[in-house]
């Protein structure tokens, strides 16, 4: 599992401006999706050695300094984390709220790193003389707005981790042919564990039953008929046994490191709830992930002719960047539909994992642009020349060119729709990744 890194510091500091420099680095792959609204407070970091889990405190709270901590929320994030990142504001000193915040999280145990943000502009040595004051050891320099220090910042916190953190990473970017991991994610009450204890149902082979290797993540292996599947259970969710009356806090993060952690995802809608904030933010997630993915809409059980056309709408409107992912209709609760449900999870998997021949790209490549050329750019037309294949799960298909960088993301879109009919990709995301040269 991913090792989570919290951001935690009184409002202005730059909690968000860190954030979102370690968080958006891959945005020059990905094309930008309309309608997708992402996650200010959780996301993936890839900066640094990564990836890892980030979370940003601060989108919670309006407070300061120790009514920001005591704030549920913050505690949770808090206790999930397994490294603290405590910012301030080098500008201003040691203010009384760091020193308070300084001393609860001491009081947490945690490992904390202070981080002096805004070092531009300003004399180190005399400012970081001052931050000892706040008893956290030497603090660590950067300008977040400008992505100074930052790199070298998460470098040194992941040489802290203990040892096997960076070789769990390692592995779960490894594709291992011989199971599919699978991770059941969607918001509370949406059918989780009874889908989970259906899939792990009497038919099915538990292979074993192992405690978590890393953290309170568990991996449970099953086989149906020759297949092997390792399902990624999160903490939170009950298995096999009789759904726990206990209510488990929706953990954002460890949602994100079961995604991180899959082959596939299975993300479960509640069909009775109709799709929400949380089904869109879990949806941006996925986006972001890459993952391939299976679409379960659960609950579809008494349901009425108008409910159901209702929640089909809601579901192209509110998460209709989703659309290259199988739509199953199940119930958990009797089962129905749910044995489709690996399958399609296979089928993703295989689409995901596909080798794309470099002439077949080329060809259809070549196809697109003729069906379709692209724009003028200051008088001169962009060039599409020749594409290869730069990755699996998810696919990545890079496109050699000029002026590639001016190419608009709608006709990004344009050529991954082109694409994914083409080459009859089902279930996983496709992504471009453009070259400009001669
Ligand atoms: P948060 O409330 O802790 O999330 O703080 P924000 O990320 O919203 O940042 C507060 C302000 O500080 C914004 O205007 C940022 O542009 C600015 N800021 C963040 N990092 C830096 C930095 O490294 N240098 C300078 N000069 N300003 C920064
Ligand atoms: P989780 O929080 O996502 O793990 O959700 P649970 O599996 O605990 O289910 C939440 C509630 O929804 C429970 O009362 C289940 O019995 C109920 N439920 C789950 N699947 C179905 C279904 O397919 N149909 C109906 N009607 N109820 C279901």
């Amino acid at each position: 599992m991913l090792p989570v890194f919290a951001l935690v510091g009184r409002p202005n500091v730059g909690k968000s401006t860190l954030f979102n420099r370690l968080t958006r680095t891959r945005d020059a792959l990905v094309a930008d999706v309309p309608g997708l609204t992402r996650d200010r407070q959780y996301g993936i970091g890839r900066v640094g050695p990564g990836p890892y889990v980030v979370v940003d405190t601060g989108g919670i709270s309006g407070g300061e300094g120790i009514e920001a901590l005591s704030e549920q929320q913050v505690r949770i994030a808090i206790t999930e984390a397994d490294h603290l990142l405590f910012l301030v504001d080098t500008r201003d000193g040691t203010t009384p709220a760091d020193l308070e915040i300084a001393a609860q999280l001491r009081r947490t145990g945690k490992p904390v790193t202070l981080v002096a943000n805004k070092v531009d502009h300003l004399d180190w040595t005399l400012a970081a003389g001052e931050l000892h004051q706040l008893g956290l050891g030497d603090p660590q320099p950067i300008a977040a707005l400008q992505g100074r220090g930052v790199s070298a910042l998460i470098s040194g916190i992941f040489a802290t981790l203990p040892a096997g953190e960076e070789a769990a990473c390692a592995e779960t970017e490894e594709a291992t042919t011989e199971a599919v991991r699978v991770a059941v994610v969607g918001r509370p009450n949406a059918g989780k564990s009874t889908l989970i204890n259906r899939l792990l149902g009497e038919e099915r082979v538990v292979v074993y039953d192992s405690p978590g290797t890393t953290r309170d993540s568990i991996e449970i292996p099953f086989a149906v008929g020759e297949r092997q599947y390792r399902l990624i259970d999160t903490a939170g969710m009950r298995r096999r046994a009789r759904i726990s009356e206990a209510i488990e806090h929706f953990s954002v993060i460890k949602t994100l490191q079961a995604i991180e952690a899959c082959h596939v995802a299975i993300l479960v809608l509640d069909a009775h709830a109709g799709i929400g904030e949380q089904d869109a933010t879990l949806a941006a997630h996925l986006i972001d992930s890459g993952r391939a993915l299976v679409m379960a809409v659960n609950k579809w059980d008494g349901l009425t002719p108008d409910a159901r056309s209702a929640l089909k709408i809601a579901i192209e409107r509110r998460l209709p960047f989703l659309d290259f992912a199988e739509q199953h209709r199940i119930s958990a609760l009797h089962g129905s539909g749910v044995g489709l449900l690996l399958e399609a999870a296979d089928r993703a998997y295989a689409s995901a994992m596909r080798t794309l021949p470099t002439p077949l790209l080329t060809r259809l490549l070549e196809d697109a642009v003729g069906e379709h050329a692209p724009p003028l750019v200051r008088g001169r037309r962009i060039k599409l020349r020749y594409a290869h294949q730069g990755g699996r799960n998810p696919p990545i298909i890079v496109i050699h060119g000029n002026q590639t960088e001016a190419l608009p993301d709608s006709y990004q879109r344009y050529l991954i729709k082109r694409l994914r009919e083409a080459l009859r990709l089902q279930g996983t995301p496709l992504r471009l990744e453009l070259k400009s040269g001669t």
